[in-house]
Formats: structure tokens, sequence, C-alpha cells
């Protein structure tokens, strides 16, 4: 557990270890490959992989670990992280009680200073679960679909009341020419590595970056893997090469902790919509003729909220585009004693800013 070299993220946290193959796409899975080594030295990596036999593949053996001693982790990374949870299980696997996925969100809640990645092959379960789990706003949640054979997979997470939904196309082992991005927010594409590697072919990653381009949605092309965009086979990814038409595809959500490295932490939400103002206006407190008008512009104050609250940045760091900071304090304690929040956070949908102001 700890630093990886995986692109996309900073840290792993495993609290679950052990899991089933489901589908092609676990054939050559890399956490099969990290658990035989981590067995020897480690009671948590221990018996979960069936017996080696002479030409054929390991797998997990359906076995499932839960560690609790690890749940508290994440709390002892003071920076803000991006946290790939769990790199070696899948926590929507069937053995994976209720209440064991319930603390690991509960820990994604409490350190909104980093952000989450989760990636299930079984988001059906995340959907007939998503009722019984608090979804927090620095979760990115997503679901790996290697070919068109299990595409219901994206139907799934659709379902799934994330704040970030995510796709990881890897490894691509078949052409995905008519994906459904809608209520899509990222896509990341890539090849297999390692010696038992399938080509995945230049003409589907291309597929899937113009249909991304099209629908506007951010699109990272992780690696080609072994196999390269000339279709030569490397002897390893790092020779096979990232870049795709001459150039590396790196693009991220616009949401906290995403915008590069060095911005974790220091993204800002979007200013509220028309639309989110709209629902929002009505229950704030002011004149009956002018909802949300009194005093220091309150859509400005709102915004201003949402910014500490994303951020968690002193009040004196308040741009100036939200008015002065030192009234806001005051104001924030104001409405709670009027009992302005619960209904502005039940309109507004946004955990960040309900966590802020203690409304659960
Ligand atoms: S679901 Fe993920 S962790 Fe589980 S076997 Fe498949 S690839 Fe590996």
């Amino acid at each position: 557990m700890g630093d990886t070299n995986i692109e996309w993220t900073d840290k792993t946290w495993n609290p679950v270890t052990g899991c089933t193959r489901v589908s092609p796409g676990c054939d050559n899975c890399y956490a099969v490959i990290q658990t035989v080594r981590a067995a020897g030295n480690s009671e948590r990596y221990k018996d979960l992989v069936n017996e080696r036999r002479p030409g054929a593949r390991r797998h997990f053996n359906g076995t499932v670990k839960t560690h609790a001693d690890l749940l508290d982790v994440p709390k002892k990374w003071r920076k803000p992280r991006r946290i790939f949870v769990p790199s070696m299980s899948d926590l929507f696997h069937q053995n994976v009680p209720l209440d064991f996925i319930q603390r690991v969100f509960d820990v994604i809640w409490d350190t909104p200073r980093h952000t989450y990645q989760m990636l299930t092959k079984r988001p059906e379960r995340a959907v007939e679960l998503a009722g019984e789990l608090r979804w927090p706003a620095n979760l990115v949640f997503g679901t790996s679909v290697e070919d068109d054979r299990v595409t219901d997979r994206i139907d799934a997470l659709r379902q799934v009341p994330a704040f970030v939904r995510f796709l990881s196309l890897e490894p691509l082992l078949g052409p995905l020419d008519n994906l459904n991005l809608t209520s899509i927010h990222w896509v990341i594409g890539g090849g297999e590595s390692g010696p038992r590697a399938r080509q995945m072919k230049a003409e589907w990653a291309r597929s899937i970056r113009d249909q991304c381009v099209a629908a506007g949605v951010p699109y990272f092309h992780k690696q080609w893997g072994r196999w390269g965009e000339d279709g030569t086979k490397y002897r390893s990814k790092k020779a096979a090469g990232s870049k795709l038409d001459g150039r590396l595809w790196r693009e991220y959500p616009a949401v906290a902790g995403f915008k590069d490295k060095k911005a974790i932490g220091e993204a800002t939400p979007p200013p509220l919509t028309d639309e989110q103002w709209e629902r929002v206006a009505p229950v704030l407190p002011g004149r009956e003729e002018t909802p949300g008008g009194t005093g220091l512009d309150n859509r400005a104050f709102i915004n201003g909220v949402r910014w500490k609250a994303w951020t968690l940045k002193p009040w004196r760091d308040l741009p100036d585009e939200f008015g002065n900071w030192n009234t806001y304090a005051v104001r924030v304690k104001r409405w709670k004693e009027g009992g302005h929040w619960p209904g502005v956070c039940e309109r507004l949908n946004d955990p960040f800013v309900a966590r802020f102001v203690g409304v659960s």
C-alpha cells in the first residue's frame, strides 16, 4: 500500500484483497500477479489465488479478505492525494459485506481533502446497494469494459449516484464503436501489458478518442501496452509508448483533485448554473418578492460557500469575486441558526457543502 506507478493516481489503498474472474478482461489480472508476489510476506495476500498448473493461467480463487485495521490509513495522509481503492480487489465483489463497503465509503466521506478513484467490474451490485451508501463528492467511480460483450456495465454505471463516473476501457480487447457516453464524465483507454498481452488495435483507440471528443468527454490514453500503435509487439509497454497520433492524450475531468498533479486540492467548483440557482433561490432568506436577493448577493454567497467547502482553504483566501470574506463565517452561522441550510442543501445537491454546513 502506498505510492504507485499507475499513471492517473498517487496512492493505492487496499482494505480488501482477493477476487474472482468475471470476464476475459480479468485473464491477465495485474492484481493476481501482485497477490502471488505478496503472498510470501503477508497474510493479507495468502491463499487467494488458485494453484499453479503447467500452461494454465492463474486466477483468484474467490476468497476475499477484508482488513478493518487498514480502514484508517487515508486519514493519516495529511496531504491531498488521488487514491485508488482498492487496487487488489473489487469492492463490489459479492463476498464483501455491505457494512464493510459502508465503512470504506465513510472514510472517503471523512477525508474530503483526498480524491478517491474506485473501479469495479460489478457495477450492478453498486446499483443494488446504492441506497445503502452515502456517495461522497470526492469519489470518482468507474467501471471496466474490455469489449462490446460487457457494455451493460456502462448502463449500470449510469444508475450509480456517483458525483463523477468514469470508464476504464482497459485492457481493450475489441472495438467499442457505439459508446453511449451520456452521464459519463471521463474515459481512460489502454492496451494490455505483460508477456501474454493481447493486442489493442490502433483503430479501436482512435474510435474511442473520437467519440469522446465529439461528446465533450475528457479522454486519457494511458498506454499502448505491449502492442504498439504500429501493430508491433514490443519488449515492454514503455518501448511501445503512449502517444496516439503523435500526441499524449492526458485529459482529466474538471473536478477537485483532477486538473493535474499540482492542482490537487486546488480545483474550485464551477459557479452555480442558472438552473441550480432557480432551484435554490426560493428557499433562501429574503423578501418574498425577491427571493435570494437580500444583503450580500446570495448567489455570490453560495458560490463562496461552495468554494470554501470544496477547497477547505481559510476564509481569508476567498477570491474577491465572492465579496468580503469577513462576513462569511457570521452569515454561515446565521443561516444555521435560522434553519436555512437543510433546504438549501436538498436543492443544491452538493455533498461538499452539505458536509461543510453540517447537514447529513
Ligand atoms: S475484477 Fe478486477 S481484480 Fe477481480 S479478477 Fe477481474 S481484473 Fe482482477
